[in-house]
């Protein structure tokens, strides 16, 4: 019999095997699909944005009060740069990229995979592919893991890493919520995440393809609440918006969509320039008034600005703009500031998300209270341990699904030690 049974060949499964097995403990990883770190390969644009330049206690933040409590001890165990050690350890060197990103140096999201299943594989874990575990079974002081080909494994410990639902075809869909359901245990109901917006304004859909990278945005809701702020990259689609300034807020509509509180739009607040104030834009417009030649709004901008975008914000400020942007010197007081608010804070309305399918995570999952946050073993359940995606834990994008993936998967393998 194997000591224990790791369910779930992705992240943070690879990892908490290899680590198990490392330690010389007998484990059996059982994984649904034919190939092993299915999301992996996928990920960061098949480059792999594997962990963050941020320190552990910065990361941990990013997951809101509750998560980076949650997490503390998990990065305590494995902060961000003991990934990249790890990583560089198992023969995978990293570089560091804007906006706090790690990647692989290869850039082939297929090196850290295959650096992760060699470890396993060298530790001695024994991986059974086309495993489709169906539930989780206590039984006295063992587990029954039975799986959808009739095959019943057992074992002291089991660690359930079947990730979350997004991304379907990759072959996570959300199985493992049932088995924490089926126990009797709280499932926050999963939505999607790390997911491009919609919005119904047509003037949104005009920019399709116009990307601002240098912007901050505001998710607010209905009620005017802001919800989430980031400086981060925006990107215009022919659905609504995307990119991390969209998609890291993206989880509160999905949240309010499936509590059918979606009846007002939400607000995605675009701030082309985060770094200069109001009063500086105001001094930039009334000298580019003064100025001769009768110069167009665009050169009192901090930045080059894409036209497009520009003239969105005039007319979403109420200008009457042709294919010319206004000049400076014709803008009344009140055009004035109306132009500048928009600039500051051009309301994107959003009424949806692209849903579980365009989702890079889910949030949601097993109740963060159902788990001793110091071993990850579930409180009501002795010899099960939860890790990775199916914990509901939400982070921004930038590598911290994955930090949180290691991170947690380290933990149970040292409780389990
Ligand atoms: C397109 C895309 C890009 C991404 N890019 C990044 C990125 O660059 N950086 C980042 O930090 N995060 C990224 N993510 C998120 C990241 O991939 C996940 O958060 C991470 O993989 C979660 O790890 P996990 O081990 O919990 O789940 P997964 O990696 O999803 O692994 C779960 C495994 O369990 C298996 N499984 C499911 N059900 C069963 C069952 N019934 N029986 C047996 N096995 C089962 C699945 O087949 C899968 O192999 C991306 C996600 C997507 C979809």
């Amino acid at each position: 019999m194997h000591e224990v049974i790791v369910v779930g060949a992705g992240a943070a499964g690879l990892w908490c095997a290899a680590r198990l097995a490392e330690r010389k403990k007998r484990v059996l990883l059982l994984e649904k699909t034919q190939r092993t770190g299915t999301k992996i390969l996928a990920s960061g644009g098949s480059r792999c944005n594997l962990t963050t330049t941020l320190e552990a206690d910065q990361a941990a933040r990013l997951f809101g009060p509750r998560g980076a409590r949650f997490l503390s001890s998990a990065l305590e165990l494995l902060p961000p740069r003991a990934v990249r050690e790890r990583f560089h350890a198992l023969g995978v060197p990293t570089v560091e990229a804007p906006l706090e990103k790690v990647f692989p140096r290869s850039q082939r999201a297929v090196d850290v995979r295959d650096a992760l299943l060699r470890w396993a594989i060298g530790s001695g874990v024994e991986i059974v592919l086309g495993a489709a575990v169906e539930s989780l079974e206590p039984a006295g002081e063992i587990w029954r893991v039975h799986t959808r080909e009739g095959r019943v494994h057992e074992a002291a410990r089991v660690v359930a890493c079947s990730g979350g639902k997004s991304y379907p075809k990759t072959g996570t869909t959300g199985d493992g919520y049932a088995w924490l359901s089926a126990l009797d245990l709280e499932v926050i109901e999963p939505v999607p995440a790390l997911v491009p917006l919609t919005s119904p304004a047509s003037w949104v859909r005009e920019l399709t393809g116009i990307a601002w990278e240098s912007g901050a945005t505001r998710l607010l809701s209905p009620a005017g609440k802001e919800l989430l702020r980031r400086e981060r990259p925006l990107l215009f689609t022919h659905r609504g918006v995307s990119g991390p300034g969209a998609m890291d807020p993206s989880h509160f509509v999905a949240r309010a969509r499936a509590a059918g509180a979606l009846e007002r739009p939400f607000v995605l607040e675009l701030d082309l320039f985060p770094k200069v104030s109001r009063e500086e834009l105001r001094a930039r417009f009334l000298a580019l008034a003064a100025a001769p030649g009768q110069p167009s709004i665009s050169r009192a901008l901090p930045e080059l600005v894409p036209r497009p975008l520009v003239r969105a914000a005039a007319r979403v400020a109420g200008l009457a703009v042709g294919g010319e942007l206004p000049r400076a010197a014709k803008l009344a007081k009140h055009e004035r500031h109306a132009l500048i608010e928009a600039l500051k804070a051009l309301p994107i309305p959003i009424d949806g998300t692209l849903g579980f399918d365009q989702a890079e995570v889910s949030s949601g999952g097993l109740a963060l209270r159902e788990l001793d946050p110091r071993s990850l073993q579930v409180n009501r359940c002795p010899g099960l341990y939860v890790c990775g995606e199916l914990l509901d834990l939400t982070g921004p994008i930038g590598g911290l699904s994955f930090l949180a993936a290691w991170s947690t998967a380290e933990l149970v393998a040292a409780a389990l030690r």
